[in-house]
């Protein structure tokens, strides 16, 4: 079968040749799964970043799609010489890319590629690689380069005043590790479109002898003897004993031998698989509790991290807080109390998160937290955009306590925690009446893109109640589910 090896494809087959064999030949299987609300973000942000580059480039005229006619007009730019083309399509040989900037210099009567990425740095392993399959089928298609550079953001930029978008980007020039990339990446080019045009599938894949947050959305296509909570999944089981246990045929926790070398924390897990009951240290668990002073703050954050820094004080990608839920416990009986900020407006919420904060956190008291490093982030840079607050926000981080401990130390070890430590994994376990299932809002992602929509778009006002109204319930349920967990231990202890 003859095939076209794009740019796309070929950058997926250096990643899993299987999984780039499976998009082009059983598309069903590739895209049965939706995308998560976190890939829509990554490509939303591309495009974003993409259109905020054009603008350094005012002459540049653009190309629409990859067809026939998009390659006869970049033909036809070509030999017009056009000076800047947005997005000129190439194919030759069975390969073909779209070249986000190409720029024709008429004094030396070559052409440099410009590869935007909405990323602070050059990623090492994957956009010398992305250019030099360009610059490869540019050069076989005629034309001279004579540079390749990638456009990304630029990390110490910060924001005052207007978008500076000459210092909010960085063009730098690899075109000497592209050069010397490219005898490898063409040997690579012809073994990718060799294997792709294969039309019988090799059983399996290679994820089979990687733990579980390597495999993609294809891994239970291509591997259905493993069962959805397998060896896999034993925390931190590096490749070595892994490929032991699957080449010994077992998949399941439960038919690990009893000899088999593993950790303390692996073995609680795998005990966990067979024991009908949790493990539950109550003597670790009442010393962790006896820490927490009251009154009690259940905090959690909900963020949103803008690659093109939107208000003063922020670079790329630094989080924008805007919303807040607090539950608070006044003493051992007292029953909780919410509060909440939500910033619906499209002007910087910092301040008034701050503020809102300081009016109903007060100065004793812990604040409890699930995964601390993330909201102790946030209060750090929250106090750099505003040292006002910089004691009090200095005085939460004094006083936090991270619940997530207790099952990340395995005090408490539960089956069907599955190995996980989320506030997700333990919640429907310990209190299984409260669920995120009935929520229009069921995670931080979607949460995140929602408030984008609602302060950055032009949104009618139902619907901005709605998204509103879906934003709170969710974060509110974040900070009673680990009143909840709290709760649950404390009343059991
Ligand atoms: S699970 Fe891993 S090896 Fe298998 S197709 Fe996906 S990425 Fe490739």
């Amino acid at each position: 079968m003859e095939i076209t090896v794009s740019k796309t494809d070929f950058l997926l087959y250096l990643e899993c040749p299987k999984n780039a064999w499976l998009k082009k030949h059983k598309p069903k299987v590739f895209y049965a799964s939706e995308l998560s609300e976190f890939e829509k973000a990554i490509i939303e942000t591309g495009n974003e970043v993409e259109l905020a580059a054009r603008q350094l480039f005012p002459t540049g005229v653009l190309i629409d799609g990859r067809d026939e006619s998009a390659r006869q007009q970049t033909a036809q730019f070509i030999a017009a010489h056009e000076q800047t083309i947005f997005q000129p399509v190439f194919m030759k040989d069975g390969f073909l890319a779209a070249v986000d900037i190409l720029q024709y210099d008429s004094t030396t009567d070559s052409y440099s590629i410009i590869e935007i990425k909405a990323s602070n740095e050059i990623k090492k392993d994957w956009h010398p690689q992305d250019l030099a399959f360009q610059v490869s089928l540019l050069k076989k298609c005629g034309l001279n380069v004579s540079k390749a550079c990638i456009m990304h953001l630029n990390s110490d930029y910060v924001r005052s005043g207007d978008l500076e978008l000459i210092k909010v980007f960085v063009i730098e020039d690899i075109t000497e590790t592209v050069e010397n990339l490219l005898p490898e990446i063409e040997e690579q080019m012809i073994k990718a479109r060799e294997y792709l045009s294969q039309d019988i599938e090799k059983p399996g894949c290679d994820c089979l002898y990687k733990t579980r947050s390597n495999h993609c959305a294809t891994f239970e296509y291509s591997n259905p003897d493993v069962p959805e909570y397998s060896v896999h999944d034993i925390s931190r089981i590096g490749k070595r004993k892994l490929m032991e246990l699957i080449d010994s045929g077992i998949y399941l926790l439960e038919n690990i031998p009893e000899e088999f070398e593993l950790s303390d924390n692996q073995k609680n897990q795998v005990d966990m698989a067979v024991r009908p009951q949790p493990l539950i240290r109550t003597d670790f668990i009442r010393d962790e509790l006896e820490k927490l002073v009251y009154p009690l703050y259940f905090l959690d954050y909900e963020t949103f991290a803008c690659a093109l820094p939107r208000f003063d004080g922020f670079g790329a990608y630094q989080h924008i807080p805007f919303q807040y839920s607090l539950h608070i416990v006044d003493s051992p009986d007292s029953e909780p109390i919410h509060k909440e900020f939500l910033h619906i407006e499209s002007h910087d919420p910092s301040p008034h998160f701050a503020r809102s904060l300081r009016d109903h956190i007060g100065d004793k008291g812990t604040v409890i937290v699930w995964y601390k490093p993330f909201e102790c982030g946030r209060n750090r840079e929250l106090a750099r955009r505003h040292p006002e607050y910089h004691s009090f926000l200095n005085s939460i981080e004094s006083r936090v306590y991270d619940l997530r401990d207790i099952f990340s130390k395995q005090y408490y070890v539960h089956k069907e925690f599955k190995g996980g430590t989320s506030i997700k994994d333990v919640l429907p376990v310990l209190v299984p009446e409260l669920s995120y299932k009935k929520l229009a809002i069921q995670e931080g992602g979607t949460a995140s893109q929602k408030w984008n929509e609602l302060a950055n778009g032009d949104i009618a006002p139902d619907l901005k109640q709605l998204i509103s109204e879906n934003l709170r319930e969710y974060c509110k349920l974040d900070t009673y589910a680990m009143y909840a967990i709290w709760k649950h231990l404390k009343d059991r202890i």
